[in-house]
């Protein structure tokens, strides 16, 4: 890794930093280096990588891919519309007691921040069998989703066409509005409409998307089951929700895990309910049993009673150290409702027994 584009580095803190002593060496550096009041022409440069390392290292979810894989693994599965993505500069220098500059941020990453809109978050019911979390099996599900059109790569343009500013809002990719209310003038700023927020129109539109920049495609997405997701989670795939100018939007996957009257589940541990002949329930016996990890043995004990419980230790679910939780398998006695002629003789000759033993 280039040393100097080390995030730690940049921000002069160890790797084992807390989220205070990062956020004060931002600071720190920010105020030193902001392009406002350091006229050095190397500031800005040094600024924006300064912003850059904080953003992802105030970011939990950031910072642990930044260390989990490295600058260069991180830049594989992080644009830099994502890493700014949920960064608020203007709030974070207010809250350092410093105003910046309105247009200081426009087009300052590389990209226009403000004024482009990020695509919806798409919510995806995902149904899954017990076996597809033992098993971790990858899952491929089909998502219909806005993509960046191919042609225009986004733009809009048919590729070869000029751009010119939007007319509607003069560049600025946004509309202010404002009327009176009851309490004096009410501002309202909206995304330019004409130009999607990108500030630029072109003569000829992309024939293929339209000139939306984006089109709706069904595709094929992949999906790593983790070991400990469970039922009524949330997993979050970036930038895999509809896309638009600001970037795409994420992709949430609702987790359902299928469970019915015979299976349910709870934290790590797995429970089951099997029937089983009244007869073998008094004899006691050996059975196999389908178990979500496959055919198992297990032994009921002589005089086992409804719903009696058979443990077997490390047949649950995994938690994400490996640690494993148990399957309970619970007996159901199967009484039947139409013994045969001969079932019933010898029944009444039990009964018969029970009662003389109790004279
Ligand atoms: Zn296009
Ligand atoms: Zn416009």
């Amino acid at each position: 890794m280039d040393d100097e584009e080390d995030y730690y580095k940049i921000l002069g803190v160890s790797r084992d930093a807390t989220q205070d002593e990062i956020k004060r060496a931002y600071r720190r550096l920010a105020l030193q280096y902001h392009p406002d009041r350091n006229k050095d022409p190397k500031a800005e440069e040094i600024f924006k990588k300064i912003n850059e390392a904080y953003a992802v290292l105030s970011d939990p979810e950031k910072r642990a891919a930044y260390d989990k894989y490295g600058k260069a693994g991180f830049s594989q599965r992080f644009s830099k519309e994502d890493i700014f993505k949920d960064f608020d500069i203007e709030s974070i220098f207010r809250q350092f007691g410093f105003d910046i500059s309105d247009n200081l941020f426009d087009d300052f990453f590389g990209f226009s921040r403000s004024s482009a809109k990020r695509g919806r978050d798409i919510v995806y019911d995902l149904y899954l069998d017990i076996s597809d979390i033992i098993n971790q099996s990858k899952k491929v599900i089909k998502v219909k989703h806005f993509v960046r059109c191919s042609r225009c790569n986004g733009s809009g343009a048919e590729p070869g066409s000029v751009a010119e500013v939007c007319p509607k809002c003069n560049g600025r990719g946004r509309i202010v509005s404002r009327r009176s209310g009851i309490f004096g003038m009410i501002e309202t700023v909206t995304i330019c409409d004409m130009c999607n927020g990108s500030g630029r129109v072109y003569k000829n539109k992309c024939v293929l998307c339209k000139g939306k920049g984006k089109l709706l495609k069904e595709e094929d997405i992949e999906i790593e089951i983790p070991l400990d997701v469970r039922d009524g989670d949330m997993l979050r795939l970036s930038n895999q929700g509809d896309y638009d100018t600001g970037g795409a939007g994420d992709l949430i996957l609702r987790v359902h895990l299928k469970q019915n009257e015979n299976l349910h589940i709870e934290g790590n541990d797995v429970y089951m309910k099997i029937n089983i002949p009244y007869t073998k329930a008094i004899l006691g016996s050996t059975l196999k049993i389908e178990t979500p990890y496959g055919i198992k043995e297990i032994s009921i004990p002589k005089g086992s009673q409804q719903n009696d419980e058979i443990l077997i230790k490390g047949y649950g679910l995994k938690n994400r150290y490996g640690h494993s939780g148990d399957l309970h398998i619970i007996l159901n006695i199967d009484i039947p409702k139409r013994p045969s002629r001969a079932e019933l003789e010898l029944i009444k000759k039990i009964d018969e027994e029970f009662y003389s033993k109790k004279d």
